[in-house]
C-alpha cells in the first residue's frame, strides 16, 4: 500500500515536471515517515528508496539504529541545540536551520565527528506567526553571518507553506523562496552549490514543483494520516 502510494505521488511529480518543462530527476520525493513504524519504511527501502525525512530527534535515532545503514536520513523538524549531538554522526541533510546559534552548534558537533554537515536554511516564507524560520529579507545577512563555519555547508532553503484549502493562494510563498535561491546563487562567488529548494507537502506539492521545488516532503499521501493520540 505504502509503495503504491509512493509510486502514485512519484507519477504525479513526474507529470507536473513534464508539463512545466522540468526534468523529473531534479526533484527528490522525500517520504516523511514521522510517527510511522519501521516496517513501512522497509517496504519502500526494499523497492530502492533511500531518502527518508523525520521530525523528532529521538525517533530519528531509534529508526537509524533499527534500519539499514545506507538510508539517507533528513532532519526536517524543529531542532533544539542540545539534541544536535545525537544526530550529527549520521544525519544526511538538516532542513530546519533557523538561527545562527543552531548553525554554530551543528558546526561544532560536525567537527567533533570529523564531518561537514549539509544544511538548508528554513525560511518562513508564508509569514505565519506559528512557524519557525527566518524571513526572506533576513536570509542574506544570515548567510553572511554563518559563512565562516567550516563544518556546515549551506545547500539551499526550506519552507513550509500555510495549510490552505486552495494551494493556488500560496503559490507566492514558493515563488518567493525560488527568487531567494536565485539571488543567493548569483551572489555566491565561491561556487558552493546552493541549489536545493525543499518545499511542497501532501497538500501543495503540485504547485511547489511548478515553482521550482527540488525536494518535496510527503507524509500523509504516502503513509496515510498520522495518529498522535498514542504519543
Ligand atoms: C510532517 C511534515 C511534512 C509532511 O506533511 P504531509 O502534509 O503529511 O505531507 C513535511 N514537512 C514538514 C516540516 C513536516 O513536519
Amino acid at each position: 500500500m505504502v509503495l503504491e502510494n509512493y509510486r502514485k505521488v512519484r507519477g504525479e511529480v513526474d507529470e507536473v515536471c513534464r508539463k512545466a518543462g522540468r526534468d523529473p530527476e531534479e526533484v527528490l520525493l522525500l517520504p516523511v515517515s514521522k510517527t510511522k513504524p519501521a516496517e513501512m519504511i522497509r517496504e519502500l527501502y526494499d523497492a530502492g528508496v533511500r531518502d527518508f525525512g523525520e521530525n523528532y530527534v529521538q525517533e530519528l535515532r531509534a529508526k537509524h539504529e533499527e534500519l539499514p545503514e545506507d538510508i539517507r536520513w533528513h532532519m526536517i523538524g524543529h531542532l533544539q541545540r542540545n539534541k544536535v549531538k545525537y544526530i550529527a554522526p549520521f544525519v544526511y541533510l538538516i532542513h530546519s536551520v533557523d538561527s545562527v546559534e543552531l548553525a554554530r552548534t551543528i558546526d561544532k558537533e560536525a567537527a567533533k565527528c570529523g564531518r561537514t554537515i549539509p544544511i538548508l536554511i528554513e525560511v518562513n516564507a508564508g509569514g505565519e506567526e506559528s512557524k519557525f524560520g527566518l524571513t526572506v529579507a533576513d536570509a542574506p545577512a544570515f548567510l553572511e553571518e554563518i559563512r565562516e563555519l567550516e563544518h556546515i555547508k549551506v545547500r539551499g532553503f526550506m519552507t513550509s507553506a500555510p495549510f490552505v484549502s486552495d494551494p493556488e493562494t500560496i503559490r507566492f510563498v514558493f515563488r518567493d523562496l525560488y527568487k531567494l535561491s536565485l539571488d543567493t546563487a548569483l551572489k555566491n562567488h565561491n561556487n558552493d552549490l546552493v541549489n536545493i529548494l525543499s518545499m511542497g507537502m501532501s497538500n501543495d506539492y503540485h504547485v511547489a514543483v511548478e515553482e521550482g521545488a527540488t525536494i518535496v516532503r510527503i507524509g500523509t499521501d504516502i503513509f496515510g494520516a498520522r495518529d498522535y493520540s498514542q504519543k
